[in-house]
């Protein structure tokens, strides 16, 4: 499952960091996905929560989740809007399909908090 994969990534990274700030457990991690990244709010939570269980350093913690529009710009008339869930990637303006994606893809962590000893 491409989740699993994606949280044992984040978990890695925060594990690392944590490590480097003495940081003995995890409250809460938020992550920013972008609506093209393919990967399920749902089934990210469930992940962490399993993969969480098995770790003192995440156990009990809370995921937090914002979703990322697909934000576009257009080639042809330089306008930019948010593509919805169609996914019909042509300009809203002027029905360009010379269409750049700007914002949608990434899947990254926005930040952690946790505590020390
Ligand atoms: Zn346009």
């Amino acid at each position: 499952m491409h989740e699993v994969t994606l949280i044992e990534g984040v978990m890695n990274t925060v594990r690392a960091s944590a490590l480097e700030h003495d940081i003995v457990r995890i409250t809460r991690v938020k992550l920013v996905i972008g609506k093209l990244s393919m990967a399920l709010p749902d089934s990210l939570q469930f992940a962490f929560q399993v993969l969480g269980e098995q770790d003192d350093l995440f156990r009990g913690a809370q995921l937090e989740i914002e979703e990322q529009e697909i934000q576009c710009r257009c080639s042809d008339c330089q306008q930019e809007f948010v593509v919805d869930k169609d996914y019909r990637f042509v300009c809203n303006f002027c029905n360009g399909v010379n269409v750049e994606i700007i914002r949608g893809r990434e899947l990254y962590i926005d930040h952690y908090e946790g505590d020390k000893n």
